[in-house]
Parts: structure tokens; sequence; C-alpha cells
């Protein structure tokens, strides 16, 4: 039977990186993809289905990193950041530093030329069908080539990038390391359009060349948000992400049926900046749904045998969605760590465990906190989100949250400001609770556990979540 060092199913974000950075480390490497060279990274039928937006600092890691230096097309505008809008359009909080719109197309083959030319074969049209179990481990994969055969490969590693509804993931042997799927609740539905319109110019809330924008409004995208996030062109990628429970509840109470279709097309209209559009045909990626998980990654990235990279490991940012970053990031140290373990002769989970510290240190433990203050944020309808925008966070503290720093509210000058609002004080007091819950698994995050200790910590960060979970329900309006 065919065999590698490693095996990185699925070529994209993460995917590609991961298999650079492994054969970068003299590992030899097989990359797999159900996609054509020409679709290289495309995620589903419906395109390269993202928002595009990617922070500057992860852009940096890979560059130096990997050794590399990205430029236009792969980063197809840069911008100064992101901003956050309450639903009254009064508060504007930044989120996150500078940042870039990416090509999606291009820089999925550009990634892929690079695994190339770092020495990883790179296979296409391949479908990856589940993991080859052998005494409880990982041996390798199963799946069809392009004439429909099924092959089997064997490898020392196998790193799992195939995206949020991973056929790896979905089929490890059940284990306390990583849970076969994700709930709903911590799922977003999602969609785009990338369009080339003709806008008024004027206002910059609802649309700023300079900067992406997230309006926060759930009555038109419950429990997630709406973006306009500009590119090159005249050209945006706009889109609405919606939580089902609250869609739900939103359409229950104000005697609606929409749907995430709908409600995209709802958001476009509300936007006074469209004047007229047309989807962009480029790649015929100008419309597209799909789905993105919203919790801190897997508690554990890492089963033997196996390593999880991108959103087959739950990795976007629970408050932002945000996933390319954490993709790159992750796939860069999976490749790394597993290249080192090849070259060490050594692949068994102690020596790939240090991916879970270097995850963790470089961006994960950050996570538990975000997941925390999200379920909390689903639980306010608009008119609290307003009065919490202005009242209870600055700027300074909301950009805090968004970096997973916890802020310091300065609860006595609040408090007098709450106490004007006495109707709102639930809300506060129920801020300063998921505070207290942020800086706890923040402490528990910055002590992540070594595998013999790995059980009982997952017990009591889990424990806490739920404790969480259980005070905040979705409640849009
Ligand atoms: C609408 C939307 C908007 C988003 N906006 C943003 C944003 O603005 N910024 C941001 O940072 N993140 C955003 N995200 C999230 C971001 O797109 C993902 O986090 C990112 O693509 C993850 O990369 P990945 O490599 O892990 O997985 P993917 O990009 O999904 O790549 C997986 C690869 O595996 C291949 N594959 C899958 N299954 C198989 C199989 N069985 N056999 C063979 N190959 C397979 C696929 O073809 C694909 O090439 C958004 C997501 C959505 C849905």
């Amino acid at each position: 039977m065919e065999e590698h060092d490693v095996i990185v199913a699925g070529a994209g974000m993460a995917g590609s990186l991961a298999a650079t950075a492994a054969a970068q480390k003299g590992a030899k490497v097989l990359l797999l993809d159900r996609n054509d060279y020409s679709q290289a990274g495309k995620k589903t039928n419906w395109g390269w289905v993202c928002g595009d937006a990617v922070a500057k600092s992860h852009i940096d890691f890979i560059e130096k990193e990997l050794n590399i230096k990205l430029s236009s097309p792969v980063l197809d505008l840069k911008v100064d950041g992101v901003q956050v809008l309450s639903p009254d359009m009064q508060n504007k909080f930044p989120f996150e530093g500078e940042g870039y719109s990416l090509d999606r197309p291009k820089a999925a083959k550009y990634f892929a030329d690079m695994a190339k030319k770092a020495g990883a074969e790179y296979r296409t049209h391949y479908e990856v069908e589940g993991p080859i179990i052998e005494e409880n481990k990982v041996a390798g994969i199963f799946g069809r080539n392009e004439k429909g055969e099924q092959v089997r490969i064997k490898a020392k590693l196998v790193i799992d990038a195939l995206g949020v509804a991973s056929t790896l993931r979905r089929k490890l042997p059940q284990n306390g390391y990583i849970e076969n799927t994700v709930s709903t609740d911590d799922i977003e539905s999602t969609g785009r359009y990338i369009m080339k319109f003709e806008h008024n110019g004027g206002d910059i809330n609802y649309y700023d060349p300079k900067n992406a924008l997230i309006h926060l409004n759930q009555v038109l995208a419950p429990g997630g948000y709406g973006w306009v996030f500009p590119k090159t062109g005249d050209r945006i990628n706009i889109g609405v992400g919606v939580e089902k429970k609250s869609l739900e509840v939103r359409n229950e109470r104000l005697g609606k049926k929409d749907t995430l279709h709908s409600l995209i097309d709802e958001y476009v209209k509300w936007n006074p900046e469209i004047k007229s559009y047309e989807l962009d045909p480029t790649d015929s990626n100008g419309k597209g749904y799909w789905s993105v998980t919203v919790k801190r990654q897997f508690d554990s990235l890492v089963f033997p045998g196996y390593m999880g990279a991108g959103d087959s490991m739950a990795m976007p940012n629970p408050i932002s969605a945000g996933g390319i970053g954490p993709a790159m990031v992750a796939g860069v140290l999976a490749g790394e760590v597993a290249g080192d373990a090849v070259a060490a002769k050594d692949t068994g989970m102690e020596k790939i465990w240090e991916y879970n510290v270097r995850y963790n240190n470089m961006y994960g433990n950050k996570t538990a906190a975000l997941e925390a203050f999200r379920i909390y944020l689903q639980s306010l309808n608009n008119d609290l989100i307003n009065y919490g925008m202005s009242h209870f966070l600055t700027k300074k503290e909301a950009e805090d949250i968004s970096y997973g720093r916890i802020p310091k509210l300065t609860i006595a000058a609040t408090f007098n400001k709450v106490l004007s609002g006495i109707g709102n004080i639930n809300a506060f007091r129920n801020l300063l609770f998921t505070v207290q819950k942020m800086k706890r698994m923040n402490e528990l995050y910055s002590k992540y556990p070594g595998i013999n200790e790995f059980q009982e910590w997952k017990k009591t960060i889990n424990g806490e979540m739920q404790e969480v979970k259980e005070k905040f329900k979705p409640n849009p309006v």
C-alpha cells in the first residue's frame, strides 16, 4: 500500500500551509484535495465561500515562519481595521487591527503552489472518506480517486484540514480528545455575495473603503451579524451570519418566515449605500452559503496518528467567526510539529502534543473566553446591545475583549451610569458574570495541561462553559 510520512487532507488555507511547513522540514508529504487545481481551496459547489478578511498579524506570522512575502493579487485590499456598529448605528467599536481582503481563489492556488515548491506531492480529485484505524490509532486514510476507485493510503501522521464538515474528524473512534461533531448552537449559518456596486459614497457606517464593517443587529442578523467588507474595484463582500435558534425565536416573535437567503437580500436592500449592483462573475464565486463554528477550538487538536487544523477543529474566532487567520497559523504549526516528529522518528502522542501547546500559546488560549462572551451577546436584544455599547464598555474595553483580554470595566463609573437606566441593571450584572467567567477561562487556558492532566482539565472547562450556556439563552427580540 502507498505510504507517506505525512498526509495532509484538504488543500485550503490550513492544508496547503501545513503541507508547506512539513515539507520544508524534510518530510515526505502528500497533499490531497477533491478539487481540480483550477479550483484549489474551493470549499463547496457554492465556491470559496468566505468574507475574505484576515488580520495583518496573521499574514505577518506566516510570512515570517515560512519565509515568504505575500502581495497583490493574493492580498486584494489593505484595510485599517474592522469596525463593529451598534444596531442604532450610534456606536462604533474597533475590532482587531489592520488587515486585508484576500482573493481566496488566488490565495489558495498560491498556497498549493508553495506546497509543491517545498517538495510536497499535490494530488487532486481525491475524495477523502475516512481514516484508516489500526490499534486505536489513525494509520492513514481511505477514499476515492477520480475514477471512483477505492484507494487506501498510509502515513505516520495525518493532518486533517478538510474544513468544517471533515469526513476524518467525524469518523474518528469515540475518544476523550476530539469530539466527532459540533452542537448546532455553536454554528452560524452564513452566506455572502461578492458584488460590484454603485454607491453614494457618503455614509461610512454602511460602506467604508478603508474599513471592514460589522453590523450587530438581532433583527437583521439574529444571533450573528451582517458585514460589508471592501474589496478593490468598487466591489464588496457583503453577507450575513445567523444562529439557528436565534432565527427561530426572532421569526416566531415577529411573525416572520425569514431564512438565511431572504435575510441576506434584506440586508442588501437595507444598506442605503448600495444603489445598484451585479454579482461578480469571476471564478463563479459571486454568491455562496456555508457554515462556520463559533466556539473555542477542540480542547485537544491531536489524537494518536492524527492532527487537525483550521475549520475541521472549530478554530474560527467565536465572536468574529474569522477563521482564515487561525487556520493559517494552525496549518503552519501542525506542519512544523509533524515535520519535526518525522525527523525525530517519534510520531507518538507525547511528541505531537507539542502542537496543542504551541497553538494555544499562539492563539487558542483566548477563544474559550470569547465563546463565553459570544453566548452572552446572543442573549441581548437590539435595545440592550445599543445600551451596553454606549454605557457598559469603553472603546478600549471592547477592543480588549476582541483580543481576548479581560476588560477592566471601570465599574464605579459605569455603575453610576447604569443607575440612571435601572431597567438594564440585569444586563450589566450579566456582563459582570460573563467577564468573571472569561477571566476563569483565560486562567484555565494559561495552564494548558499535559496529556496526563488533560481529561480533568477538560472536564473543568466544560463545566464552566455549561454554566454560561445555562444562564444565557438566545433572546434576539
Ligand atoms: C460565509 C463565510 C464568511 C466567512 N468570512 C470570514 C472572514 O471574513 N474572515 C475569516 O477569517 N474567516 C471567514 N470565514 C471562515 C473561513 O472561511 C474559514 O475559517 C477558512 O476557510 C478555514 O480554512 P480551512 O483550510 O480550515 O478549510 P476550508 O477553507 O474549508 O478548506 C477545506 C479544503 O478541503 C477540501 N475538502 C473538504 N472535504 C474534502 C473531502 N472529503 N475530500 C477531499 N477534499 C476535501 C475542500 O475542497 C477545501 O479545499 C467565513 C466563512 C464563511 C462560510
